[in-house]
């Protein structure tokens, strides 16, 4: 077995992420990542499914979208795509130009929150038990470093391989590549010839995540790995202080930690720009 399977596997079997029996949903952006984690753990013999939004970027999501059903079909997993346009009637370039003039957001913050609300409440339809996602060592190390450098950890709080306060409105989600610099992802995908495209994002252009990525280069596996684990370390004292109180969102009733969630918040934005 490949060292990055035996890999997952730890961490799969350390943080207890998923059961045998458990209804596993991957959320595939078409990219090595989250294509690695669909293909490690159908090996691994989990029980999975193939999630992924068409956020509408043009050629981008058109390719990646191909991509993932012909890779979907090869393996005989189900995939269900959730078409941005249909689920909220536009695409995610006019919400983030919206948010941008309206709330000066730029980055990909946006563009998470809207996936991460919708992913939840089509894993919930799926009944779903656990969501899989793809994120990797390197962006687990730049996420510790940009909240350190806005001065605020607590933004952390929940960045574990298991993420998400327990809630019944919450399907938990898992990061099977928590633990794996994105290079040996990126040579194992490579190696396997999965059908996908190595490009970054179209709008992660000039963003803070970007900027820390690339002052992170020089960066080795096991200092990114460091920087990781103490931070691991540091949460259960960090939970402590900052207690998440979960509540259902005023408006959609998805699990929230105030009383209207972020995706209804940036919602309400963009509806008043449309009437
Ligand atoms: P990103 O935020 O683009 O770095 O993606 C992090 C993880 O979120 C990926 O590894 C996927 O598991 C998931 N993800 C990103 N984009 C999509 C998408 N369009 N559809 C479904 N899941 C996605
Ligand atoms: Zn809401």
């Amino acid at each position: 077995m490949e060292k990055i399977e035996e890999k997952v596997k730890k961490t799969i079997a350390k943080y207890n992420l998923i059961g045998k029996k458990d209804k596993v949903v991957v959320a595939l952006s078409g990219g090595k990542d989250s294509t690695s984690v669909l293909y490690i753990l159908q090996k691994l013999g989990y029980n999975v499914e193939g999630l992924m939004i068409d956020l509408h970027l043009g050629e981008w999501s058109k390719i990646h979208r191909k991509n993932m059903e012909k890779f979907c079909d090869e393996l005989n997993v189900k995939l269900t795509v959730v078409d941005l346009k249909k689920e909220l009637g536009m695409g995610i370039c006019f919400i983030k130009s919206v948010l941008k003039e309206q709330k000066n957001l730029t980055g990909c913050t946006v563009c998470g929150v809207i996936k991460k609300w919708i992913l939840n409440k089509w894993a919930k339809r799926l009944k779903a038990d656990k969501i899989a996602t793809g994120h990797n060592l390197d962006d687990e190390c730049q996420t510790v470093l940009m909240n350190f450098l806005k001065g605020n950890i607590y933004l952390g709080i929940n960045s574990s391989p298991a993420t998400g306060v327990p809630n019944k409105g919450f399907v938990q989600r898992v990061k099977p590549l928590f633990f794996i610099p994105e290079n040996e992802i990126r040579a194992y995908s490579k190696k396997m010839k999965f059908p996908i495209l190595y490009d970054k994002c179209p709008c992660a252009i000039g963003t803070y995540r970007v900027e820390t990525r690339a002052w992170m280069e020089n960066f080795s596996g096991r200092e990114k790995l460091k920087i990781v684990e103490n931070f691991q370390k540091l949460i259960p004292k960090l939970r402590k202080k900052h207690k998440t109180i979960i509540q259902e969102c005023k408006i959609c009733g998805e699990p929230s930690s105030t009383n209207i969630c972020n995706a209804c918040k940036i919602f309400s934005c963009v509806k008043n720009v449309k009437k």
